[in-house]
Order: C-alpha cells, then sequence, then structure tokens
C-alpha cells in the first residue's frame, strides 16, 4: 500500500506529514480514509493470488499480515520517527514484546535501564527466562557504569527515557555509541515523549517501541504498539508477528492514523500546560520537589533541552508527608481523573508507591527515583488555570 504522492513530499514539516500523508483513496474519491474492515482480500486469478502470496507482487492477503488502514498507521510513523519500516500491534505491550521476541535467541543478554514501565520488567524478569534469554540492569543516568554490564551474548540494550515517574534523562547519544561500539541493537520505548519530542532513531538507535494508547491515541480510547527501526530489523520482527499474531486491529489503526493528525498540536499544548505547572509549583509550600524535563533544577537539565524538543506532559511532585499525604493528595482531586493511565486529553493524577510501583520495596522505588509522596501528574488538555487550580486546592486541603 502506497501512501498519495502529493502526501509525502520530501521536505515536508512534521505537522504537515502528520496531517497529510494518507493511504492512495479508493475509486469512490473519499477525502478521509475508508476503514477496512476485512479480515481477508480476495485475488483475481490463481497467479496473482501465488504472486502475493510469496511476496513477488504487492498486495494485502490476510489482515494479521497487513491491512490498507494498519498499513498507513505503519507508514505515518514510519515518517514521523525517521523509520525505514514498522509493525503494528494490539498494544504497547506487544510492540516491546516482539521487539525482542522477534529478535533474541536462546542465550542472549539484555541490559536495560533499571526505569522501565512495569509489564516491561515482567517480561525481563518472569518471561524471557524461560527462554533462556538473561538481563541486566544498568543506571541509565551513570553510562561510565555500563560496559561492566556487557557479556559474551549480550545482543540488545533495552531503555525509556524520560523515566516513569522519576523523570529521569538517559543520553541517547551515549547509549548510541555504546551500542556501536560492542555492536548492540539499541531498544528505546518512546511512547513518553512521541516523535514530537524526540527521535531516537535519527539519533542512531536500532528500534523505537510506542504504546500508541498513550499520547498517539491521546483520547483514552484505543490500544495499540509499533516497533520501527530498519528494513532488516523490522523484516525479522514482522516474521515473528505475522506467525504469531498480535497484529493491529483496522479499526484502531484507522483511529490512531486519525490521532495522528493532531499530535504534534496536542503536544505542544500537553508541554505548554506541564512546564506552566512546574513553574507554578515550584514554590508551593507543600511541595518538596517538582521534576520537569525542561525546569533549570532538574539534575539533567541541559541533556533534556539537548535531547527533547519540548518538556513532555508529565510533571512529577513529591509532596510533603509520605504515602498519607501522597493518598490525601489523590482524595481531595476535584477535576482530574484518578487513573492509571497518561497521555490522555483529560489530566489525571497518580500516586505510584500505592498504585503502579506497590510491588517494589522502598529501596527499590528509592534507586528509580520514586519516593512514597511521589505524585504523577499526566497534565490534560483543559485550561491551565483549571488544572493547576484544581491541583493547588488539592495540596491546600
Ligand atoms: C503504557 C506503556 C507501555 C505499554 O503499553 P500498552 O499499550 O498499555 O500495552 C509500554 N511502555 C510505556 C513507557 C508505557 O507508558
Amino acid at each position: 500500500m502506497i501512501l498519495t504522492s502529493t502526501m509525502v513530499m520530501k521536505d515536508n514539516k512534521q505537522e504537515t506529514t502528520g496531517v497529510r500523508a494518507q493511504i492512495n483513496r479508493t475509486q469512490y474519491r473519499e477525502h478521509s480514509v475508508p476503514m477496512f474492515l476485512t479480515s481477508s482480500f480476495t485475488f483475481g486469478s490463481a497467479e496473482e493470488m501465488a504472486g502475493m502470496f510469496s511476496g513477488e507482487l504487492e498486495g494485502d492477503v490476510y489482515s494479521r499480515y497487513a491491512n490498507p488502514n494498519t498499513e498507513e498507521f505503519i507508514q505515518k510513523m514510519c515518517l514521523l520517527e525517521g523509520a525505514a519500516a514498522g509493525f503494528a500491534t494490539a498494544s504497547g505491550m506487544a510492540a516491546v514484546w516482539s521487539s525482542m521476541a522477534g529478535l533474541l535467541e536462546n542465550g542472549d543478554h539484555i541490559i536495560a535501564s533499571r526505569s522501565l514501565f512495569g509489564s516491561t520488567h515482567q517480561i525481563l524478569a518472569q518471561l524471557l527466562p524461560r527462554f533462556g534469554i538473561t538481563y541486566t540492569y544498568v543506571d541509565g543516568q551513570q553510562p561510565d557504569t555500563w560496559p561492566a554490564a556487557i557479556e559474551d551474548r549480550t545482543k540488545m540494550m533495552l531503555l525509556e527515557t524520560p523515566s516513569n515517574p522519576g523523570l529521569q534523562i538517559i543520553d541517547l547519544a551515549k547509549a548510541v555509541s555504546f551500542c556501536k561500539s560492542h555492536g548492540l541493537i539499541l531498544n528505546v520505548d518512546n511512547c513518553f515523549s512521541t516523535p514530537v519530542i524526540q527521535n531516537p532513531l535519527k539519533l542512531g538507535a536500532d528500534l523505537v517501541t510506542h504504546s500508541a494508547t498513550k499520547y498517539i491515541d491521546g483520547q483514552g480510547r484505543v490500544l495499540g504498539g509499533i516497533v520501527l527501526g530498519n528494513q532488516d530489523l523490522i523484516d525479522k520482527v514482522t516474521f515473528f508477528c505475522r506467525h504469531t499474531g498480535p497484529a493491529m486491529s483496522p479499526f484502531n489503526a484507522w483511529l490512531l492514523s486519525k490521532s495522528l493528525e493532531t499530535l504534534s498540536l496536542r503536544m505542544e499544548r500537553h508541554c505548554s500546560n506541564a512546564m506552566e505547572l512546574a513553574l507554578r509549583l515550584k514554590n508551593n509550600t507543600k511541595v518538596e520537589e517538582v521534576i520537569y524535563p525542561h525546569l533549570s533544577n532538574h539534575p539533567q537539565y541541559d541533556l533534556a533541552l539537548k535531547q527533547m524538543k519540548m518538556g513532555g506532559g508529565i510533571v512529577s511532585i513529591k509532596v510533603k508527608g509520605g504515602i498519607k499525604a501522597g493518598r490525601d493528595f489523590l482524595n481531595n482531586i476535584k477535576m482530574s481523573s484518578l487513573s492509571a493511565n497518561l497521555g490522555d486529553s483529560r489530566t489525571i493524577v497518580t500516586h505510584p508507591a500505592s498504585t503502579t510501583h506497590s510491588k517494589l520495596t522502598v529501596g527499590e522505588r528509592e534507586m528509580v527515583g520514586i519516593t512514597d509522596g511521589m505524585i504523577r501528574i499526566s497534565v490534560g488538555l483543559e485550561h491551565i488555570d483549571d488544572i493547576s487550580q484544581d491541583i493547588f486546592q488539592a495540596l491546600e486541603s
């Protein structure tokens, strides 16, 4: 499936690509892309069927393999991230899993930054060992310590930056040169930043995964994920996915493709609201610390400025008074949603120590920068005055 040529002029800005890139129109000349809710495709002849099955002829065969809607979503994401190829999956975790399971073998070893999404940690700790694949955690902020983690069969480095919810930044340029010099595949979960804020592939990373469930949908409606990278790696991931079946549904792909039309606009507002909220909270006496990558007190402020075009939509704060103060804060919230999700048009607050990270010990939480009073605010698209009023009144009461 080919994107309409006039829509993908080479030097289009990212905003234009997000809005304009679209698969070829059908005979009905529709403006908005139709939904191809079909499990399989038909052929004009036995020869055409044979050709499309073998890949000698271009064309869709079966929606577990490819579908016009998923193909459009993939190609738009490739343009936005600077990737040669990709595969779209039913969820972010299917993307993360496929990016490992599609490329690693029994005996291989992964180096991973310690602050990872919870389910990614479970894959490393509980699932991959069943297939003889092991891992070592490193501190993403201490690149000097990475070489000590290398083993004979180390194949991949896995990382997330900024981390969740501590918003620690990993130097992607350093990760690229580390991986290049040791022949490792650098696999970056870019979900928190989206292609609008940083493009790890353009810096030299080998793979990028996204949970499209978050900012890419941005309205809390569907699950989705994608793996992006060079043709060679994606061919292997695609082989794994075609035969194990984590394909994205055409409906979700249609919707996510539409969501990409507003992604840069939404990210600008998420980020400007988050920056403003961080500034307003900075001198609040109930708050011990405000963590935001583009706030000048962030320990890696210079790196965050260099690496991230904007500061992102997440602000983490440490309220004084530990676990109880964290829970009280949540109970006092009036407008924002109490939910585990993030990247939504609606502001969402969570208390990691009593929810997403409750299974870790206090020591383990501290290692990934989470204190008992930490609150993660996924800053939404409401007016900044209403968002900050809600947060401030919850701090005061
Ligand atoms: C949410 C999330 C995932 C998992 O995505 P799902 O779509 O929920 O499967 C993976 N990585 C990060 C950083 C996330 O925030």
